[in-house]
């Protein structure tokens, strides 16, 4: 029996790496604009990392991390979201002491032990956008505008943004506490997972998708009602300034996200086209977290994007060719002069290729086609004899001879013009 890929895990074959190649150059072209540095760190980290930094409350660290015990008896976890891994590198690094207002973004995959169905993977990849220091609503209607335009980048035209405020430090223990009240008479008539988040982790509620649950969720206190004055204001600005950069948004009080770091702004983007795993995206304000985790008090915010889901909805576009020159030596004797040829073609930038079976003339011609060949370049008995290749330009089915010694500079000419 031969071995197959993990549950979970998916291999993307040449014939998707298009989508992602896009994908990828448009987050480094447009973060860049906006001022993020990329930075890459581990996929694995102690696990005490994600205890504290997700919160141990949560679905992720609770039963989704791959936790292992190292060989010396340590406990590392692979990555299950870059925030963690990315918070402390930067103070590791002290990157806030050189550039208080610090942006990265990095791309790389993440691991979570899920259910597997489409869109949900357990080896997933992520772009993640983070920038420190800024505490004002400007940066937090500025990163909101970075997602968007990052799906616009990809070719992504449908998609709804979905907002909140999570309230912070000091006005959301008091609606937890508000929360969990309403739910010591609630919960015993919901279902399993709300009893347990009930008393474990009150705010998890919100996101039950039992729909008997639905109509008590509707009745439960609502954290926007209870924001402090500073978090209203707050969230007033930011949705003020959303305006004036003509975004439409839904608010939704329940968004409150996977993670226990969120204050105030919580978002998330969704798209109708992906069926059930609808949220393309998901970030918001974290302005505890580093000094949490042993860093200066500094503030956070930022998002991140699922590759599989976003290349989902990347519009497919026409296979580009994947060749400039095939060369066809049809004589035994010609190979010498054609590998000799394939090499400097491929030295000057182009992408030559020959059939190195040698097969027949009919089936070396299908190759070429399928690889999308620009020109062929044909070395037969007759050519050899009078030191000439036929060249073969495909699109224009016309072709002509060119001495041996002017045929670099001639397929270079015309592949490069
Ligand atoms: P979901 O509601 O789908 O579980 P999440 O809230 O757990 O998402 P985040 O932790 O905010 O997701 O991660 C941001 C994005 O990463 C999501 O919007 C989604 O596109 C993607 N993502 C999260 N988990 C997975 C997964 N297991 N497989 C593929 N993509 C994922
Ligand atoms: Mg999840």
């Amino acid at each position: 029996m031969s071995i197959q890929a993990v549950r979970g895990t998916r291999d993307i074959l040449p014939d998707e790496v298009p989508a992602w190649h896009r994908i990828e150059a448009a987050a480094r072209d447009l973060f860049a604009r906006y001022g993020y540095r990329e930075i890459r760190t581990p996929v694995f980290e102690e696990t005490e990392l994600f205890a504290r930094g997700i919160g141990a409350e949560t679905d992720i660290v609770s039963k989704e991390m791959y936790t292992f015990a190292d060989r010396d008896g340590g406990s590392l976890t692979l990555r299950p979201e870059a925030t963690a891994g990315i918070v402390r590198a930067v103070i590791e690094h002290g990157l806030l002491s050189t550039d208080p207002a610090l942006k990265v973004y990095a791309l790389g995959p993440m691991f979570r032990r899920e259910r597997p169905q489409k869109g949900r993977y357990r080896q997933f990849h992520q772009v993640d956008v983070e920038a420190f220091g800024l505490t004002s609503a400007t940066v937090d209607a500025e990163t909101i505008e970075l997602s968007l335009a990052y799906l616009e980048a990809c070719g992504v035209g449908e998609r709804e943004l979905v907002l909140n405020s999570v309230g912070d430090r000091s006005c959301r223990p008091a609606y937890v506490q508000r929360l969990r009240e309403a739910l010591r008479d609630e919960a015993p008539s919901m279902c399993a997972d709300c009893r347990r988040r009930a008393e474990t982790n009150p705010l998890r509620v919100l996101d039950c998708k039992v729909p008997e649950d639905q109509s008590t969720i509707e009745g439960l206190p609502r954290i926007t009602d209870h924001l402090c004055a500073e978090c209203a204001a707050h969230f007033a600005e930011v949705r003020r300034q959303l305006d004036l950069l003509g975004i439409p948004y839904r608010l939704d009080h329940r968004l409150v996200r996977g993670l226990d770091y969120y204050v105030r702004t919580t978002f998330e983007v969704t798209s109708g086209r992906l069926g059930a795993q609808s949220s393309v995206l998901g970030g918001g304000r974290y302005d505890g977290l580093v000094k949490d985790l042993g860093g200066p008090d500094a503030a956070g915010i930022g998002f991140a994007v699922g590759l599989e889901r976003l290349a989902l909805l990347v519009p497919a576009e026409p296979p580009r060719p994947r060749c400039d020159v095939f060369l066809m030596p049809l004589a035994a004797a010609g190979l010498d002069r054609a590998l000799r040829l394939q090499r400097s073609l491929r030295q000057a930038g182009l992408a030559a290729m020959l059939d190195p079976e040698g097969r027949s003339f009919k089936s070396r011609m299908k190759q070429a086609d399928k690889l999308g060949a620009r020109f062929v370049a044909i070395l037969g008995e007759d050519e050899m004899a009078r030191g000439v290749w036929t060249v073969r330009d495909m699109a224009r089915s016309a072709q002509r001879e060119v001495p041996e010694e002017k045929v670099l500079e001639h397929l270079k000419e015309k592949a490069n013009g």
